[in-house]
């Protein structure tokens, strides 16, 4: 099928290629009927692992080829053959766009969102997230009265999203008639808009504003820049606030810090409390390890777990990601126990990378994978926008992350000025001020390339 290739080379592009090579290499094109995209992999950890993490990235992808955004199916299929194989020209189906005719908000379905493996259960506490953790227990406990809102805030991966799942399900199992509604603040812009096009504004309000008890938001962060939607935002909140509906808020950055965001917005998100989340110290790094190996069920001898957290510092996705590719990897060799030898060589290149140098070339390579254009031109003298602008980004980053001099960057970018440099970092750096946009572009190549 043409589009999943193309989205598929779209995700390549947003990901590094390690992990794209992890996950997405044993990913078989299933059948796309216009609305529901099915997608056949090896075992359930993939399965579990790609629908944990990348429905969204997916749901993206194919929205930029047809229009819409399709369901992501995954069927385990032992035959799925674990490489990127083209699926059958025959196959194509002509995307229906009308096949998903709207009748309630896209995004809410609320409750049904909630991952039920993100429990409390599940959640290893440490120093580093025991306010937030006893915070969203609190949040359960008083619902609506003790910290409203309560807003969360830490790094990429350390368990922000579990955190306000957990108190979505401990909600609903104590008081099943609870309306639970988790979104990220993005899908909230996506119903807003599609509300706004499709004259249902109506059921946006009286969705948002009546018919909600809890509120869990993720990724508040994405609203800054976008007027409208925060105008929104900022009335539902009134809303549900002065009815005392709970609002539990996630951001990777504390308030004063989010850009480009209503001053009234930022004083709300401090009324209740504000808990952030710091990257586990090794005991619970290998806590973690120790508790997903046994509630996936995976066999993992003590070195390994102590040779994962200690070489997996920063981010707890990551860390979860590469025990399981671990086991993905050790059912598909029908290995039943994963020792210390199997796991430094499927890691390798996970753990080199992660401890790897920065250098001009990896920053340039990113960059021309990102925005598609061939390292000659990002080193050429082309004046074009669309090579232009990648090649002062590139050269932003590398000045940014590197400790080389402006005259031996210019070297490095086919013999420039140093005055070139520098124009084009103070230029994007104006930018990524300026523009959410551009600043959300470069933070994303900025975590690619591990800053
Ligand atoms: P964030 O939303 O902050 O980017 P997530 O909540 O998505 O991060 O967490 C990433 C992964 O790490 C999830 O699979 C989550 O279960 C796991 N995780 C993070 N912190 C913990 C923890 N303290 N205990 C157990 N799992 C965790
Ligand atoms: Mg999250």
């Amino acid at each position: 099928m043409k589009q999943w290739a193309s989205a598929l080379e779209w995700i390549e592009s947003r990901l590094n290629p390690q992990t794209f090579e992890r996950w997405f290499g044993a990913v078989v094109w299933g059948g796309f009927d216009g609305s529901m995209l099915t997608l056949k992999v090896p075992n359930k950890f993939f399965k579990e692992w790609l629908s944990n993490n990348y429905c969204d990235l997916i749901e993206d992808a194919m929205a930029r080829q047809c229009g819409s955004r399709p369901l992501v199916v995954f069927e385990v299929d032992e035959q799925a053959a674990p490489a990127l194989v083209p699926p059958p020209p025959e196959a194509v189906a002509a995307p229906t766009l009308s096949a998903r005719a709207h009748v309630v908000l896209p995004h809410t379905n609320g409750a049904s969102r909630l991952n039920p493996k993100y429990t409390f259960d599940s959640f290893v506490v440490g120093s580093s997230n025991q306010l937030p953790h006893a915070a969203s227990l609190a949040v359960t406990e008083m619902v609506g009265t003790k910290y409203n809102p309560l807003f969360v805030y830490g790094g990429v991966g350390l368990g922000k999203t579990h955190l306000v799942h957990a108190i979505g399900n401990t909600i609903r199992a104590r008081r099943p008639g609870t309306r639970v509604c988790y979104l990220s603040s993005e899908q909230f812009m996506n119903d807003f808009v599609w509300a706004l096009r499709n004259d249902k504004m109506d059921v946006f309000h009286r969705y948002f504003r009546k018919e909600v008890d809890v509120l869990l938001m993720d990724d508040i962060q994405f609203i800054a820049g976008k007027d409208r939607t925060q105008d929104e935002f900022f009335h539902t909140f009134n809303s549900l606030y002065e009815q005392k509906r709970q609002i539990v808020l996630t951001s990777d950055k504390y308030p004063q810090e989010i850009p480009d965001l209503e001053e009234r917005l930022r004083s709300r998100f401090q009324w209740g409390l504000i808990a952030d989340i710091q990257p586990p110290e090794f005991e619970t790094r290998l806590a973690i390890v120790k508790k997903k190996a046994e509630d996936e069920g995976i066999q993992v001898l003590d070195d390994v777990a102590v040779f994962l957290a200690r070489s997996i510092k920063s981010n707890v996705r990551e860390l979860e990601g590469s025990l399981i590719n671990l086991a993905a990897h050790a059912s598909l060799e029908g290995r039943t126990v994963i020792d210390i030898e199997f796991a430094q060589h499927t890691l390798k290149k996970v753990i080199a990378l992660a401890q790897a140098p920065l250098t001009v070339e990896a920053v340039q390579e990113t960059v021309c994978k990102h925005f598609q254009v061939s390292l000659d031109d990002l080193r050429g003298g082309c004046r074009q926008r669309s090579v232009a602008f990648p090649r002062a980004v590139a050269m932003y980053l590398c000045r940014k992350g590197l400790s080389s001099s402006l005259p031996e960057l210019g070297a490095r970018f086919g013999g420039k000025d140093h005055t070139t440099v520098l124009a084009a970092y103070r230029k994007i750096e104006k930018k990524v001020s300026e523009e959410p946009d551009t600043r959300s572009r470069i933070e994303a190549l900025e975590r690619l390339l591990g800053f």
